[in-house]
Formats: C-alpha cells, structure tokens, sequence
C-alpha cells in the first residue's frame, strides 16, 4: 500500500483519488478552495421568486462510457449516483444568416438536418468528413486517449504504427481539413468551434480535433439532472465511502523530491511536511513545474496557454424558447479568434472580440430555477488574464461590466434580447477563474491544443500529473482518462 497524496479535488484529482482508494492505497486529496470540484463550480443565486443554481463551468456531458467506467472501477454503478439526460439537439447553431442546425447524435438524422438546413452538397461533405472522423476517433481512442505519451517520439512511433497517418494528416491544421471536405462555410464553422473545446484557434490546431466532434456526435451529449455540479458530489461521496481523506483549505506550496524521487508535500500553515510515497498533481502543470517543484525543461514547453472565457449568469424572467444548448455565430469568426489570441509577433495584443460567438445555455430542469424563469449561462471565449500581449487586464475598472453589456447587446442583434427580462446578472471574467481555480490566468486547458501535452509521467520517481492541462488533455472525459491512465500505471497496492 503507497501513501498516496492528490494536489487538487477537480475531477482529475477526485477520480485518480476513488480508483487508487478502491485498489488499496491510503489517498488524501488536499484542495486549496473550501469546495471540490475545481472549474466545475457552482453559483446559487437566491431571490425572493426562488433559488437560480448554476454550472460555471461544464455544461455538456460527452462520452458517458469513460464515467460508467470509473464508477464501475470503483465498486459502484453510475446510475445510482447520477441522472444523465441525454439531448436533442445537443447544440442548436444560428448561422449570421439566422439559418439554424440542430446537432444530434445519430449521424444518418444529423446529415439529414444538415441537408435540410443547408442542401444536399453540404450533407454530403458532412458524411465524408464523418468518415474520416470515424478512423481518426478509432486511432486515438486505441491509442492516445487510453495510454501515456511522454514525448514527441513516442507520438510519431504511434502514427507510423497505426498506420492512419493519411487520416491523423500530421501537420493538417482543423482549418484546413474543414477546407478540403466541407463547401459551405456555415458548417466550416461549425467544425472550426471544436478546436476551442481544447482552448485552441482552428487556424492552428491539429486537424486530428476533427475526432472531438465524432466523440460528441457519435456516443451524444448530456446533461446531468440537477447540474453538472452533481458529478462532483457523487465522485466526492465516492472518494469518501472509499476511505479517502479529502481536505478542503489545504494549498499545497511544495513537493519535497530528492534522489530523484518524491517524499512529501508542504502545506500552507502547516508545521510538518506530509509525507508521501506517490504524489498526483491536478493542478495545471504550469503550477506545478513553476511552484510547487520548479523545473525549467518542463516549464518551457507551457508558454503556449489555451484561451479562457468570460461567462455571464443570468436571472431570466419567462421562456425564451431556446434549446438548451445555443450558439450564435458572429460574421467574422476570424476577427473573434485574432482577438481572443491576438499575435504577439505581430505585435496584435489580445482584446475582448467585439462581435463574438455567443453560447447559451438554458437547462429545461425545474430543479435548477423557479417556475416561470430561466436560468442562462451565457460563454464567450475570451483572452486569459494578465498583461502580456497575448493576455488581457480583466481587472481594469469598468471593463467587465461593459464587456457584458457588449454580450447582452450581441445577442439581442441576433435575435435574443433579454436585456428587459434580467432579474439580476453575475460576472465571472478569467481572472475570477483564476482566483476561484487556480488556473493560470483563467486558462481552461493548460496549453492550447496540440497532441502532445505535459506527460502524466513527471520528472521525478513517483510524481504523476492528472487533469485538464496534461494528457490527454482538458474537458470532462479526458480528464477523467487521464485519471484512469495514472491510475493504472500506479498500480494496485500490493500488500
Ligand atoms: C467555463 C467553462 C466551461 C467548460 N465547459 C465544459 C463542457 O461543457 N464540457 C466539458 O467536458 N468540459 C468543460 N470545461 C472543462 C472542464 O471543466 C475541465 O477540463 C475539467 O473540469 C478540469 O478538471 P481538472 O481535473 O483538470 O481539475 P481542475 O478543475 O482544474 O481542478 C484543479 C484543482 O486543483 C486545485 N489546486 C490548484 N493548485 C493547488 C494547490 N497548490 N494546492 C491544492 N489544490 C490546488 C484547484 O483549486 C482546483 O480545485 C469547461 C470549463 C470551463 C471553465
């Protein structure tokens, strides 16, 4: 049996927690927030009409197969813990032309719509480009997403291996795929939006993200009854049930390594080291090779950070009629995309994108808001915080607020304008991500989206990373692969 320490209750750090637990080891999770979750956070909002709770974060369930797995992992059935809804549409797309598309996940029904909503040409790429998907999904879930890939050669020996190197197209960015398959630049864009579920720009990101919207549109989407939030709860309850010591309150400030292996974490406030034979990581791997134990090497290859966003809640009187997942497309995806990155080289800073793409969220889930209202999570992809060229002040007086009276006013330009039925509206800008997370700047997965990201393996014996910013990357289910990866590699306690 090792002493086993989690750095971080995301859900990374809790399902790496549960499956050790449940094969022997003795685990503490120490969180530095007073709850677990991490960016699956929560926000009630309590007004005389009633109770409005929202996700900030997650809001869309894909690939409920991984979450079966961890919970059978751990001696439990997922059912018993969780209400998967599943959706249809899973996003409604409103094109600028105001033409819209309903996703859904049978691909001959989604062709369909895609014939309807924008001719029998596009339903075609559609179907070719599925096909492509099909064998790049295949290739990574065998080979990338189950496993650990530590370096640059162990991904190039993957490809020549799998021999799908034509359909991976290394070197292809997402761009340029949905340039070579799809006509119509609707569904462009629609293909180019999967990059950000990685915290990317499509003009730059591998062409292989085509296999996220195969994961989404393949095995669907969902929601959880009650909220998102409700998977934290039941991997905490899980954790606890396994004997797991999880404490809230607890910033970890240093990993103790020497003759090349770990011994223990500090704790700020704490007299005494905790002494440990293992230690996980959930943290983003730029606090933990910066701070917690500082190696250059590795801190080098994290320059390039994921965008954040800026989110809106929103009390809503009435029913807007929307689905609830919704997003609306600006005119100039580019423009939004220079902005949210901006160019240092080119000495282009990043800015709040004045015309951006706009995703609304409204659950149909009476446990959530008072009859009668609705309750929005409104996200827009926005630069993380800092002052770095490719950053933005989040904290500039006055500069939130005018963000989200620009988002309101987008929205009611494409047709939703709820601007006078607002019981009240909270702001959560990257920098309060940030804060709340401890991600750095508010980005949401670590680097931007290339395939290879900080190995689980760290540089010394015993030091693993799991979560959104290290393989196999960010995002609910990988992150709860990437749980699955470590945990294996640990091992069953052996005596
Ligand atoms: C606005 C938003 C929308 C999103 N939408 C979706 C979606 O629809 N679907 C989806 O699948 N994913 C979505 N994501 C991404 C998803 O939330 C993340 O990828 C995932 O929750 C990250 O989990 P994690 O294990 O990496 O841990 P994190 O959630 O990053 O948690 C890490 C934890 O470590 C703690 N920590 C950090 N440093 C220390 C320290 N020194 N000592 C102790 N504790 C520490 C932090 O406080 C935090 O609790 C979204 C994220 C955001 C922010």
């Amino acid at each position: 049996m090792a002493r086993i320490v989690v750095v971080g209750a995301g859900v990374g750090g809790l399902a790496t927690a549960a499956r050790l637990a449940a094969t022997g080891h003795e685990v503490t999770v120490l969180e530095r927030a007073d709850t677990v979750g991490g960016k699956l956070g929560r926000y009630t909002h309590d007004t005389a009409e009633g109770s409005f709770h929202f996700d900030t974060g997650p809001s869309l369930l894909t690939l409920p197969q991984v979450f079966h797995d961890l919970f059978e992992a751990t001696g439990a059935k997922l059912d018993e813990y969780l209400d998967l809804v599943p959706l249809d549409p899973i996003v409604r797309h409103v094109f600028p032309d105001g033409v819209t598309l309903d996703s859904c996940a049978d691909p001959d029904g989604f062709a369909a719509r895609i014939g309807a909503a924008l001719g029998e040409r596009s339903a075609a790429d559609w179907r070719r480009l599925w096909r492509r998907a099909a064998r790049v999904w295949a290739a990574s879930e065998r080979d990338i997403l189950r496993r650990t890939v530590d370096s640059p050669r162990d991904l190039a020996a993957l490809a020549w291996r799998l021999g799908d190197l034509a359909a991976i197209a290394p070197g292809r960015t997402l761009r340029g795929l949905g340039r070579g398959h799809l006509s119509d630049p609707r569904l462009r864009m629609l293909l180019d939006r999967y990059a950000t579920y990685t915290g990317a720009d499509p003009r730059r990101a591998p062409a292989a993200l085509v296999a996220v919207p195969y994961a989404e549109l393949a095995y669907g989407g969902w929601y959880l009854r009650g909220g998102l939030g409700t998977l934290a709860d039941a991997l905490l309850t899980r954790c606890l049930d396994l004997g797991v010591v999880v404490r809230t309150g607890a910033t970890v400030t240093r990993i103790d390594a020497a003759g090349g292996r770990v011994h223990g974490v500090r704790v700020a406030g704490a007299a005494a080291p905790i002494p440990a034979d293992v230690v996980v990581a959930n943290c983003d791997a730029l606090t933990l090779y910066r701070d917690l134990l500082p190696h250059p090497r590795r801190l080098a290859g994290l320059t390039d950070r994921s965008l954040a966003g800026f989110v809106l809640l929103l009390g809503v009187r009435g029913d807007s009629g929307l689905a609830h997942h919704n997003v609306f497309f600006p005119g100039d995806y580019d423009a939004e995309f220079d902005a949210v990155f901006g160019a240092p080289g080119r000495g282009v800073r990043a800015r709040p994108a004045l015309d951006p793409t706009v995703f609304v969220t409204v659950a149909h889930d009476p446990m959530v808001r008072p009859d009668g209202h609705e309750a929005w999570f409104v996200l827009v992809n926005a630069a993380r915080h800092g002052t770095a060229a490719g950053a933005v002040d989040w904290r500039r007086p006055g500069l939130a607020d005018a963000y989200a009276d620009r988002i309101l006013d987008v929205l009611a330009e494409r047709g939703v304008d709820v601007r006078d039925r607002l019981l009240f509206r909270e702001v959560r800008t990257p920098a309060d991500l940030a804060t709340a997370t401890a991600a750095p700047g508010g980005s949401i997965y670590g680097t931007a989206g290339g395939l290879l990201r900080p190995a689980n393996r760290g540089p010394a014996h015993g030091l693993w990373l799991v979560g959104g910013s290290s393989h196999p990357g960010g995002g609910l289910p990988m992150v709860t692969l990437s749980a699955q990866i470590v945990a294996d590699e640990i091992g069953p306690a052996w005596d």
